[in-house]
């Protein structure tokens, strides 16, 4: 309490020496205590102070959504990497349309935006930013089949639609007035090209600009949309991140150049640049041709294997051998590139929890799996039943029980049964549009991939049912339902 009192009229050098360093000493903390509760300091301070980096991003493929390893995404990922680096938590908040990304930004309740946002000189003037972490392109998609427009004299006058407050309207506007006055745009609001692909698909626009990488990501849902040609030739853009423009931001910025600079040098970057946007990672249906040359060449070494785990577990072996084919095609030292691992590819949080200590260990992978769906198939709500309570356990061990939720919560909102494999493997897919995972409670999901993943093992273990039955006893030709189980008749899967 003496240091904080000083008599009137006396002077500062007045003090003993020691008892001015240590007021001074704590008058100083009290300072950076008052400056980081007000929301003072620089920006680099706060999220240290505060122990928190926050994100402001959009919930979409090509940025952030919970799938079944949890949180993931590009965005995510670096985000992530970047509050490891600082040693504080990462906070996500989603923001729905672009517009609420930046003024969230703007307002200061985030320190950055990491959206999948192109470099604009518009958010350039009132913006800090980071350097380039990725270049994309924006391009004009139609419907295949139509006339496919050239260039932008082709779409003019033409419905073509954007997202509002996207970089893309910037450009159009440029474009405009730089001799084609012709040139119309609709912006719609929200933040996900998503919508834009839909509203082509369904014919209410002829053309859309979306980002190279957006598309890439995002065709396998649509494939009758095609690229007509690219916006600005020749000319690629640079994805960066944007900082909150109030605060003072130059130690974070600099933090964060070198931080991208290091992910750069050392791989990082285009390591997960080639993870999320290399390829996209539908589900390739192999013919049953190359399927049942499979089961020939790669089984027989791990049937025995197979048929020992499922005994154990109570469980059909043909289905083990069919979850295990869909995920690692039979091959124990499978690898993908999030990390997941072995026969069942297992991540390494569920291998942890039902204790599995090797992936890459066929028997120790096998029982993981299999003791997964079991508690997965447990976990489900009673009213769903067999056969489909098996298809619900596979979505939920591809996907998480929390998106295979809201897949039964749309369809129950749809009128369709909600424990019924067909009616809600029909509203998977939905999942991965704006419109209806905004309205759920885990948001955006690959729920297509999901109900593919089902019907690629359902299909698989027909197979292996009817070779199973056929190696037996010949069959003939026309009367195969009557050879397959109960569970499986009436499939629309018997593609045999
Ligand atoms: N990159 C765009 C932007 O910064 C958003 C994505 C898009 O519109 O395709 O506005």
């Amino acid at each position: 309490m003496s240091v904080g009192y000083r008599p009137h009229g006396a002077r500062i050098t007045d003090m003993h020496p020691r008892t001015m360093t240590v007021a001074l000493g704590l008058t100083l903390a009290l300072l950076y205590l008052l400056s980081a509760c007000n929301g003072g300091g620089d920006a680099l301070q706060r999220i240290q102070s505060r122990g928190e980096l926050q994100v402001v991003t959009r919930n979409s493929p090509t940025t952030y959504y919970i799938d079944r390893d949890g949180a993931n995404g590009f965005e995510y990922a670096l985000a992530g990497l970047l509050a490891r680096e600082l040693g504080v938590d990462l906070k996500i908040q989603i923001a729905f349309t672009l517009d609420e990304l930046f003024e969230t930004l703007n307002r200061d309740e985030a320190d950055l935006a990491a959206a999948g946002l192109t470099l604009t000189e518009q958010r350039q003037e009132h913006f800090p930013h980071s350097s380039s972490y990725y270049k994309l392109k924006p391009q004009v998609v139609y419907v295949a089949g139509k006339t496919r427009p050239t260039g932008i004299e082709m779409i003019a006058g033409r419905r073509t639609v954007v997202l509002a407050d996207s970089s893309h309207v910037e450009e159009l506007r440029r474009l405009q007035q730089s001799g084609s006055p012709d040139l119309q745009w609709e912006e719609v609001p929200g933040a996900d090209t998503m919508d834009l692909l839909e509203m082509l698909d369904t014919g209410e626009a002829e053309f859309a600009v979306i980002d190279s990488n957006e598309f890439e990501v995002q065709r396998s849902l649509y494939p009758r949309l095609k690229v007509a040609f690219d916006l600005l030739a020749d000319t690629e853009q640079d994805m960066v991140w944007y900082l909150a423009p109030g605060a003072d931001n130059a130690r974070l910025q600099a933090y964060i150049e070198q931080f991208f600079g290091r992910l750069r040098q050392d791989g990082t970057l285009d390591r997960l640049r080639e993870q999320y946007f290399g390829h996209t990672e539908g589900f390739s249906r192999m013919s049953s041709h190359t399927f049942t040359n499979n089961m020939r060449t790669t089984l027989p070494p791990y049937k025995k294997l197979i048929q020992q785990v499922a005994e154990e577990y109570q469980l059909d072996w043909q289905l083990l051998a069919a979850i295990a084919y869909q995920e690692s095609h039979w091959d124990p030292r499978a690898t993908s590139p999030t990390g997941v691992r072995g026969l069942m590819m297992l991540t390494t949080a569920t291998a942890k929890e039902i204790g599995v200590s090797n992936r890459l260990d066929p028997l120790q992978s096998l029982r993981g799996g299999s003791r997964y769906l079991k508690i997965l198939r447990r976990r489900l709500p009673k009213s769903i039943r067999e056969p489909d309570r098996t298809w619900f356990a596979l979505a939920a061990y591809n996907i998480g029980l929390g998106h295979l939720e809201d897949a039964r919560v749309l369809t129950q909102r749809q009128g369709g049964d909600p424990d019924l494999w067909q009616d809600v493997m029909a509203r998977l897919p939905l999942l991965q549009k704006s419109s209806h995972y905004k309205k759920t409670r885990y948001g955006y999901a690959r729920g297509a991939e999901a109900a593919n993943y089902v019907q690629n093992i359902r299909h698989y273990h027909n197979i292996l049912n009817w070779q199973d039955i056929s190696d037996n006893k010949p069959l003939p030709p026309l009367k195969i339902e009557e050879y397959l189980p109960q569970v499986l008749r009436g499939s629309k899967l018997s593609v045999l």
